[in-house]
């Protein structure tokens, strides 16, 4: 066993999950992979192990299953050695709004919103959690998943200002495209986007953004004065909303 804390990822078996869990066993961390596909796990699992030498367990678990959620959570939180979640798995799904069926939404918002959220409560120690730029952008035409990143952000962002008293860190890490097999499942060719990063860049500079204790990190933004400029200008506006009378523009004439 690690003397180093031990780390859950959910989301695992591959893309930017599985460079996750590379990347801190070869830090020295314990794991706990999290994901669908048994094989792929224990592949993984057996390849970290012979690596490293650290210990590392596989937790099958369809997080759009409520039990399978709860069985995620109660690991969590009876494992005192988990110190670290990366609240990795997510999906998207093809087709623009009006074309998605409602079983599909459903499945995609517990996947990427209902999961994440109810692990963060259980978490402690230091919490990951992997939005997207998409959650900025209502123009890039991923309408319900944008949605879901955007609760991702937000919800990192409202941990942070919650639990950082606590001694707890929160990450919000935002990928642009990133080749993964995540493309596979929204419809979409991957080489047909410009700027697509690899996933070892990726995950590497997220753990730079992790290892500097930041809030947010957007890999992909070489300009950071304008996540800097815009997270000011949403804070500009707050103290403002404490009135008890409508704007002039919205004072009827009549
Ligand atoms: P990926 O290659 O498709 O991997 C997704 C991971 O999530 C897999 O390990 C998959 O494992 C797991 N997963 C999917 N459905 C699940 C379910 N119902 N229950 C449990 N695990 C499930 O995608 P990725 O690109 O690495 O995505 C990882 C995260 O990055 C996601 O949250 C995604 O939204 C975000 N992201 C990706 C990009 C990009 O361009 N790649 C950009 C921005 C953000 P199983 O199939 O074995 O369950």
């Amino acid at each position: 066993m690690s003397s180093e804390s031990a780390v859950l990822v959910t989301g695992a078996s591959t893309g930017i999950g599985a460079v996750y869990a590379e990347r801190f066993a070869h830090r020295g961390h314990d794991l706990v992979l999290v994901a669908r596909n048994h094989e792929r796990l224990t592949a993984l699992a057996e390849r970290l192990r012979d690596e490293t030498g650290v210990q590392v367990d596989i937790l099958q678990a369809d997080l759009t299953q409520d039990s399978d959620i709860a069985a995620v959570e109660q690991r969590l939180r009876e494992d005192a050695r988990i110190r670290i979640l990366v609240n990795n798995a997510g999906t998207s799904i093809p087709g623009d709004f009006l074309h998605q069926s409602s079983d599909d939404i459903t499945r995609l918002i517990t996947l990427n919103v209902t999961s994440v959220a109810r692990l963060a409560e259980a978490g402690e120690g230091a919490i990951v959690n992997i939005a997207s730029v998409v959650g900025l952008g209502p123009e890039m035409g991923l309408t319900v998943y944008g949605a879901t990143k955007a609760f991702v952000l937000f919800l990192s962002q409202g941990l942070d200002v919650e639990l950082s008293a606590k001694g707890v860190y929160v990450q919000a890490v935002l990928p642009a495209a990133t080749r993964t097999e995540i493309w596979q499942h929204s419809g979409k060719d991957v080489d047909t986007i410009p700027g697509v990063m690899e996933v070892d860049k990726l995950v590497d500079a997220a753990l730079v953004g992790f290892d500097r204790r930041e809030s947010v990190t957007i890999p992909p933004l070489h300009d950071e004065t304008q996540w800097q400029t815009l997270n000011a200008t949403r804070q500009a506006m707050l103290p403002g909303f404490a009135q008890s009378e409508p704007a002039a523009r919205y004072l009827s004439r009549s």
